[in-house]
């Protein structure tokens, strides 16, 4: 019988009654006297123990917010707390079986095998997330890293209590497993594994021997120096060592729960240690009353006495102790049955088996020189370390290697481009670029200044230029990029810019046609609603060198679009174009300056990552006459619509987004119209308003937007497809219907649409957030309007994998390495820079294992997951 049989029901009804509660309105009936003080005396009734209580005491804690929230907030509540409780019911359904089979094997097992505990206080259903208790200390590390999909491990991370859960019924043979022939055999084959081994290794996505090695720990307890009783205080991780001085087991008043009570003594005190409902640790433990025992595991405060919650046990006098008490001991991503004693134990066969045969990929050169640890070492550190601080001095070491893997990898794409063939060297006239300045009415920010002047240096070389313009939105790369455009066509070659839709492809053509035609450029525009005999024309144009500069959307490259002279291409938005796009604009001239500009501002670390083949220039700072755009969550659309009318009043004009509706195009158009109705007639009768949406014909949203940009709409209604580039400084108002649908990074592009003026702009958010996450992306985005600073955000809430499409990027996923640690990368990329300067190939012998190890990472990368 499960443990908490009692609570279980408990929480089941707690199910029923919040059905019956979203049924009839969420009024906080459906239980006599409020559905929080109704649970609470079950709860206290069943919770029997402290981890129940805990549990029983988070749920309560989530009825308490139901019963805070407003009626309207509440269905969605309510439907939160019973997806979390139907997931801690269907777990509590499922162990109970399997738990009573896995005690029974362990009960038979121990009197054949050397002792070895099945130190497990939790038996009992996993803690769903609102219910768990404080989780150990772990760096959330491994969840911020790699995408679910790229990780060694099962999916799923278990909370570490349920790791140690089913003792693993067949302990792996003694860890002195012979020496393998090479790290690439199968590992079931190095580690004689039998069957039942052989499933598991599978289930962890273990294949070779290198790959059980390199399965890394996700954080380590540290249980190395034992703690003295009397310097224990509650939370604290511990080993304690003292004498066996009894062992008990006794029953809960309602017969459910078993538990087994130790009592250890150190020279300092008598402590108590608790295990509950593994009733076979009376016989292993009783018989070793009065023996050294060590056990780990955190203090907790009960009924005002310390106790102990013990993790692991082990005796000290027996061969294997030492393994998961008296040191720091690694704790494995693991799945569902496997407990983390039998991983230990695995990974020291591992070792046996292979870490002999670890070599360091880097010459003993670059090693001495940089001041490294043998990899090795590092390895066998990594998974058990003498200390903390060993363990991040080897963790250091493997990340450092995974973040020269990639780097290198970059930098030798870079380098291919780069020797494909010379390039053309584009001076910068002086003359022209001081004309140029001259007619602009404002004066360059130094930002602007600076990147000019980078762009500059690199056009004037034969290598062609691979660089990355990054700047939030409004900073204005436009004119750098029209200023990089004019001097390519005023030294007789063609330059390009490719936008990612139609309407960033008019805009850019108008503003540079007005930027550039007084100096004698002329600007081509090529999209989709050219006609046949148009089109046809502007590709004999370009092909025979008329065309100066032509502005266009992906059509240009996925036609056989050639050039005759191409000297630069620009590709705006680069989070739109993966790497295979930009390879192909560079094959339509002969090896053209390439120049990468994007609005989206990524954290410089994941730059040095994802963009790592390209080098940066970033415009950080907006142009002097910019208000911040002030940002509220409005809970009703009316004070929104009230702001707008105010400001129309005065002169500005508005957008509004609609809900994203991610069925279709078509059914997201057809949204968008009826919403556009619906404010028009109930909301707006008396102002001019349009939708614009992706369904309408190219040159019917130009017609839009030039009204719009002319003054003759008031209100723009549209879809997401402004989410990028419109340019019209009048307008001062942006509202987001729905804001809570959208990620950090759209959010900030569509406000970006305001500010663009010398007016104070709003930017306001319709939402009613229940969703935490979402809840916090739009506190984020009302705290800052700092694009770089909501990168960061939303690196930390979404974690890197899933950051603006970087799954998509074709970069190998990190294991050890956190893309947000800047000293390693950079040094990194130093070594990374170091090496390929000599040997740019990596053709030198003393590079081979190196090359090979590129290899095979990025062949991992290529792979599907
Ligand atoms: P983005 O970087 O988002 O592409 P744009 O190039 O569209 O930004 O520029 C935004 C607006 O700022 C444009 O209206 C542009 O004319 C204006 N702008 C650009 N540079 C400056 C500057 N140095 N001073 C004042 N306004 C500027
Ligand atoms: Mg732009």
């Amino acid at each position: 019988m499960p443990a908490d049989s009692g609570l279980t029901e408990a929480l089941a009804l707690l199910g029923k009654v919040l059905e019956a509660e979203i049924q009839a309105g969420c009024k906080n009936r459906a239980t006599a006297g409020g559905i929080h003080a109704f649970f609470t005396q079950r709860f206290v009734d069943h919770a029997v123990s402290e981890e129940e209580q805990t549990r029983a005491e988070r749920v309560l804690a989530s009825l308490q917010r139901y019963e805070a929230a407003s009626i309207a907030e509440r269905p969605d509540l309510a439907r939160m707390i019973i997806r979390r409780l139907g997931a801690t019911l269907a777990q509590t359904g499922n162990a109970a079986p399997t738990e009573a089979r896995g005690a029974h094997q362990a009960l038979v097992r121990e009197n054949e095998a050397p002792p070895s505990l099945p130190v497990d206080r939790s038996r009992r259903p996993e803690p769903h997330p609102l219910l768990s208790p404080p989780t150990p200390p772990t760096s959330g590390r491994e969840e911020q890293l790699q995408p679910a999909s790229a990780s060694p491990a099962p999916a799923s991370r278990p909370q570490p209590e349920a790791m140690e859960r089913a003792v693993a019924p067949e302990e792996p043979p003694s860890p002195n497993t012979p020496l393998a022939a090479s790290l690439d055999i199968e590992a079931a084959e190095a580690l004689g594994s039998p069957a039942r081994e052989r499933q598991r290794l599978e289930q962890l996505g273990i294949t070779t021997l290198r790959s059980a090695l390199e399965y890394w720990p996700r954080d380590h307890y540290d249980y190395s120096a034992p703690v003295r009783i009397n310097r224990m205080y509650p939370d604290m991780q511990v080993t304690l060592v003292g004498t066996l001085r009894s062992v008990d087991i006794r029953r809960t008043a309602n017969r459910n729960l078993q538990i087994i009570e130790a009592k250890i003594s150190d020279p300092t005190g008598l402590m108590s240690v608790t295990w509950f409902n593994q009733p076979y640790l009376l016989k292993t433990l009783k018989p070793r009353e009065g023996e050294q025992v060590a056990v780990s595991g955190k203090v907790e405060l009960k009924n005002g006495r310390l106790q102990l919650a013990p993790r692991d046990v082990e005796f000290p006098a027996d061969e294997e102790a030492g393994t998961n008490t008296m040191r720091v001991v690694p704790i494995y991503p693991s799945s569902e049955g496997i407990a983390q004693r039998w991983l230990r134990k695995l990974i020291r066969r591992a070792v046996s088996a292979g870490g002999a045969l670890i070599t360091d990929p880097l010459p003993p050169e670059i090693r001495t020189r940089f001041g490294l640890p043998d990899r090795r070492a590092a390895v066998l550190q990594y998974h058990f370390p003498e200390s903390l601080e060993e363990r991040d001095r080897a963790r250091n070491r493997l990340a450092l290697d995974e973040l020269l893997l990639i780097q290198l990898g970059m930098l030798q794409r870079k380098h291919e481009w780069q020797e494909e063939g010379e390039g053309r060297s584009i001076a910068a006239d002086p003359e022209v670029l001081s004309q140029f300045r001259a007619s602009l009415p404002f004066t360059l920010t130094g930002a602007q200044d600076t990147s000019l002047a980078e762009i500059l240096t690199d056009m004037s070389h034969p290598t062609p230029m691979s660089r990355l313009l990054q700047g939030d939105v409004g900073s204005g790369k436009t004119v750098v990029a029209a200023a990089a455009l004019l001097l390519c066509a005023r030294a007789g070659m063609q330059g390009t810019i490719m936008a990612p839709t139609e309407i960033l492809a008019e805009q850019h053509a108008r503003t540079l046609r007005a930027l550039l035609e007084p100096h004698g450029v002329s600007v081509t525009l090529l999209t989709g609603s050219l006609t046949k005999a148009q089109r046809a024309r502007a590709y004999l144009d370009a092909v025979e060198g008329r065309v100066q500069i032509l502005v266009g959307t992906h059509a240009l490259i996925q036609n056989d679009f050639k050039f005759n002279n191409l000297g630069l291409a620009i590709v705006d938005e680069q989070h739109r174009f993966g790497v295979a796009q930009r390879a192909a604009l560079k094959g339509k001239g002969f090896n053209p300056h390439l120049l990468v500009m994007t609005a989206t501002p990524i954290p410089r670390t994941l730059t040095l990552t994802i963009f790592g083949d390209l080098d940066v220039s970033i415009i950080g700072e907006r142009p002097p006459n910019r208000q911040p755009v002030e940002t509220r969550w409005a809970p009703v659309e009316r004070q929104a619509f009230d702001l707008i009318r105010e400001q129309i009043q005065a002169g500005r004009q508005a957008y509004i987004i609609c809900p994203l509706v991610e069925e279709s195009e078509a059914i997201e158009a057809k949204a968008a119209v009826a919403e556009g109705k619906r404010l028009q007639e109930d909301v707006f009768p008396e102002l001019r308003l349009e939708v614009l949406h992706g369904k309408l014909r190219p040159q019917d949203k130009d017609a839009i937007l030039g009204r719009f940009r002319d003054g003759e709409l008031d209100i723009l209604v549209a879809t997401s497809v402004v989410e990028v580039g419109i340019d019209v400084p009048n307008a001062t108002v942006m509202v987001v219907q729905d804001a809570q649908r959208f990620g950090l990074a759209q959010l900030h592009q569509f406000r970006g649409r305001v500010g663009r003026g010398a007016e104070k702009s709003y930017c306001l958010l319709l939402a009613d957030a229940t969703n935490p996450v979402a809840r916090e992306r739009l506190q984020a985005l009302c705290a800052t309007d700092d694009g770089f600073k909501l990168a960061e955000e939303d690196l930390r809430l979404r974690g890197p994998g899933e950051f603006w499409g970087t799954r998509q990027s074709g970069i190998p996923a990190l294991q050890v390495a956190q893309v947000t640690d800047i000293r390693t990368l950079d040094l990194a990329r130093h070594i990374a820079e170091n090496i390929l300067a000599d040997d740019p190939t990596l053709d030198a012998p003393e590079h081979a294992a190196l090359a090979e190890g590129l290899r095979q990472f990025w062949r991992q990368a290529a792979a599907p997951s």
